[in-house]
């Protein structure tokens, strides 16, 4: 069933729910090395030294975890997904983000090989996000089968929407472009204007979604990768559990969010030789992922301080403002840092550490 609402309904975060867990995982993914020509040896400065630790030229960063070429998308799944599925569960916003320079494995790790069939050769390489459905629609059946006294709905809304120079285009709709985000006045919370929604409860629902998205999403080729991702993309799945209370005769309802954010290529733009376009593009792309660095930090800052509430620049950049509900609060996100192990990459791998260190604090 496809709907098409002028506005779309906001979905805040609801503070009196109990999560899971909350806060900010920061995990880093080295991919394995390619054997494509040209692909340079592996660095021999960089290897993971332990479950949440990797050195690199001799200093050594800890996350919460690190995941080398011998961890599968299964096991990776297994390590950041499920929290983030019971998060939103319990009534609580959660996103994943995966952060990187091009050719790293943030395609990969978020979505994988999609294939519109399942149970051929790829499906046991698809990523995060076909996996995060299929455990949100497992545990939904669990949960509505569960409970005698309580009869349980949910019901799951999805958008694909890309930010590519500051402007926002329908991914599902890309006549749909330069869509506006708006804030409702009564509640503060923000959506995007006219954006497409789809009602999905299996993956046949999510799949064709996920490959009619990701085929209109904008790439370009640069110096750094013939198929270079220039845009972040936002998958956000509206999760609505409306609880009816058989014996009392109440009914309640919990509205939470899944955003999987598979950001632009963080490459610094002088690798990419960027002119005219390229470089407003990497311009932008380069200010929209530090705004985003610099608020993960600011709310990292915050939880650890236990300081009072500070202004917190969501306006920044498009990305932020759009996601804001998602991040901060009693929201969870996973921020998953892909680097590539090869020894020509080590200045971009470093800097993706660094961001990675920043956003853990
Ligand atoms: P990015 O999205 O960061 O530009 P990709 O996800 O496209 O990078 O990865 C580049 C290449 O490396 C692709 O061919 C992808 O299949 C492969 N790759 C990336 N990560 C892994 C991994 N963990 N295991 C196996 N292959 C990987």
């Amino acid at each position: 069933l496809k709907r098409k609402l002028d506005v779309s309904p906001a979905v805040c975060p609801r503070p009196e729910a109990e999560a899971a867990d909350s806060g900010v995982q920061v995990v880093v993914r080295i991919r394995p090395p390619r054997s494509v020509e040209g692909e340079e040896a592996p660095d021999p400065c960089l290897c993971r030294t332990s479950a949440n630790s990797v050195a690199i030229q001799g200093q050594t960063f800890t996350f919460d975890a690190v995941a080398d070429a011998a961890s599968t998308q299964e096991d990776f799944f297994t390590l950041v997904g499920p929290p983030l599925v019971e998060n939103c569960l319990a009534g609580l916003n959660s996103s994943i983000f995966t952060y990187g320079q091009t050719g790293s494995g943030k395609t990969y790790t978020m979505w994988g090989p999609l294939s519109a069939t399942s149970g051929d050769s790829v499906a046991c390489e698809r990523g995060l996000a076909p996996r995060v459905f299929e455990h949100l629609f497992a545990r939904i059946k669990q949960e509505q089968g569960k409970h005698k006294d309580k009869e349980l709905i949910h019901s799951c809304t999805c958008s694909f929407l890309e930010i590519y120079n500051e402007q926002i285009t329908d991914l599902l709709d890309p006549m749909q472009k330069n869509l506006q985000i708006r804030e409702d006045v009564k509640t503060a919370c923000v959506y995007v204007e006219s954006l497409t929604k789809e009602s999905v409860s299996t993956m046949k629902d999510v799949t064709p979604l996920l490959l009619k998205g990701l085929a209109n999403r904008r790439t370009e080729s640069t110096s750094a990768n013939a198929d270079s991702s220039r845009s972040h993309c936002v998958f956000t799945c509206v999760i609505k559990s409306e609880s009816k209370n058989l014996e009392a005769g109440s009914n309640s309802i919990r509205m939470s969010r899944m955003n999987l954010v598979d950001l632009a290529g963080s490459e610094r733009q002088k690798l990419t030789h960027a002119a005219g376009d390229r470089l407003k593009e990497a311009g932008n792309i380069n200010r929209s992922l530090s705004a985003l660095g610099n608020l993960i930090n600011i709310l990292a800052e915050i939880s650890q301080s236990g300081k009072p509430w500070q202004h917190v620049p969501y306006r920044n950049s498009k990305l932020t403002f759009l996601l804001q509900e998602s991040l901060g609060g009693n929201a969870m996100l996973a921020m998953i840092c892909t680097v590539s192990p090869s020894e020509s990459c080590k200045s971009e791998t470093l800097s993706t550490l660094r961001f990675a260190q920043r956003a853990k604090l």
